[in-house]
């Protein structure tokens, strides 16, 4: 068996990769098994040096590294290459501060006996993935979860299954021993695979279906998951901005970078009444400027839709909206092939009964929708199963603070949007997700406390 990896951008083949089978996955599983304990033998302080390595490596060979990304997956090829310099960045939270926070902590002293709190790696861990920021994404789980001292059966998407292979070269070439990374290549079938196998963990980046799926499945294993999922990510803009034009920029590219393919895209905007009509202006006029078409070339602000499949989609987003009363400002079609693209497409007079403003869209689609209040806009940031980040626009901090508040989201901005940090958790709340990954927070994810009682003999 063999996966097809074809450019979205052109539906040319790029190359056919040989798939995982249930017994080549169980003998990488044995592989990674008994490569565990010499593994977790390794210091801390060898496995930061390795993965310092590494991000070098990504440093080293980003031009090639975007290039292969862009075609398989049809970004643009400078987003490609913020993609890899970013990942190479957000490692460094990884770098300086996990030492610090694995040690072996004396936490209390009863008497004669010494509490100490100390951590253990998982053991072997998957790490299936997403094909949106497949490197940005990846900085997650594997780099912490291999720093801790685990094993990780690496599965990258079908739609990026080349740059999966290149992650695994560079980390071998930084220092990883071989068995304790190993790819699982192919599509749902591999990942369904990997969820027979007696794993010590399971995180997932993808889709709340799948997400639910893989937790409910390996939910009688009793091991830790952590499911990072899909989001509709509201951003409100109140009647007291400075910039309206600023505002309107930083909303459009929240909405439209990656070509919507973000899991925290902003996927639905409200406007204050006072300032809707000139929020407006601004962001049409922006909005037209976005060029549509070849990934490689210069100038290029939106390139394909990874998956073909997901043209309808979109397509059908659109349909639902405008025979429920909403007004087409741009865009709107399919753009005929070859490759798989879709018009930066704005929608207006949207509500809550339009699929456009309640299921992700992870496209170039945005509604707009004009509130009367804060309260109002509250109100309808919050009518979502979703829960992953949310953004609000406003010169006095204080108004914002308090909106963010009441905000039901693992992440809050305040006049920013669409952005990760390794320094804070990233975490989504309802259908967008369970457990966390970055910060301190995201380095305990990857371990097992254990509890030291130590009583000298004498
Ligand atoms: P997906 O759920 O279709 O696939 C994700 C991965 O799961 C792929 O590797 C796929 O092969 C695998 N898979 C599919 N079925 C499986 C099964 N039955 N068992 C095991 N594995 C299976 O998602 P996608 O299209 O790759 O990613 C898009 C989604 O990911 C969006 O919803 C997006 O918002 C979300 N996402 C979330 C984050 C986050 O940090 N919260 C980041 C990136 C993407």
């Amino acid at each position: 068996m063999s996966l097809k990896i074809i450019n979205p951008a052109t539906e040319e083949l790029i190359k056919e990769v040989p798939t995982d089978t249930k017994d080549t996955l169980k003998h990488k599983f044995d592989s990674l098994r008994a490569a565990l304990p010499a593994w977790k033998k390794t210091s801390v302080r060898d496995r930061i040096l390795m993965m310092s390595k590494f991000a070098d490596l990504l440093r080293e060979n980003k031009d090639r590294l975007a290039q292969i990304l862009s075609d398989e997956m049809g970004k643009p090829l400078n987003e490609a290459l913020g993609e890899i310099k970013a990942s190479a960045v957000k490692t460094q939270f990884f770098l300086q501060e996990s030492e610090k926070h694995l040690r072996k902590e004396k936490v209390n002293h009863d008497g004669s006996t010494e509490e100490y709190i100390a951590y253990e790696p998982l053991g072997v861990i998957a790490n299936i993935s997403a094909w949106n920021y497949p490197y940005l994404v990846g900085v997650n789980i594997f780099v912490p979860a291999l720093i801790c001292g685990n094993a990780v059966f690496y599965k990258p998407s079908e739609f990026s299954t080349l740059t999966g292979i290149e992650i695994e070269k560079l980390l071998i070439e930084a220092g990883f021993p071989s068995s304790i990374f190993q790819l699982a290549i192919g599509a749902k079938e591999v990942g369904q695979a990997l969820l027979e196998l007696p794993l010590d963990g399971y995180f997932f980046t993808g889709s709340y279906a799948t997400g639910k799926h893989i937790a409910t499945t390996v939910a009688p294993k009793l091991v830790p998951v952590g499911l990072e999922l899909g989001g509709k990510d509201p951003l409100y803009v109140t009647d007291q901005v400075i910039s309206l034009k600023e505002t309107a920029e930083s909303a459009l590219s929240g909405a439209f970078y990656n070509n919507g393919q973000s899991c925290c895209s902003v996927e639905r905007i409200y406007v204050h009444e006072k300032v809707y009509d000139e929020f407006l202006g601004h962001f049409l006029e922006a909005a037209s400027k976005l060029k549509v078409g070849n990934p490689n070339e210069k100038g290029i602000t939106q390139g394909a839709i990874s998956r073909f499949e997901h043209l309808n989609y979109l397509q059908n987003q659109v349909t639902d909206a405008t025979s429920k009363g909403a007004k087409l400002e741009l865009g709107g079609k399919i753009i005929k092939g070859p490759g798989y693209f879709f018009e930066p497409t704005v929608l207006t007079n949207v509500n809550h009964q339009m699929d456009v403003m309640k299921e992700e869209s992870f496209g170039p689609i945005i509604g707009i929708q004009k509130v009367v209040n804060d309260e109002e806009a509250i109100k309808l940031m919050n009518d979502t199963d979703y829960g992953l980040t949310a953004s609000v626009y406003t010169s006095k901090r204080n108004r914002g603070e308090e909106i963010m508040e009441q905000i039901d989201a693992g992440t809050c901005y305040l006049n920013c949007c669409d952005r990760v940090s390794g320094y804070t958790p990233w975490s989504g709340r309802k259908n967008s997700g369970l457990g966390m990954t970055l910060s301190f927070h995201g380095i305990f994810t990857f371990v097992k406390p254990k509890a030291l009682h130590l009583r000298q003999q004498h």
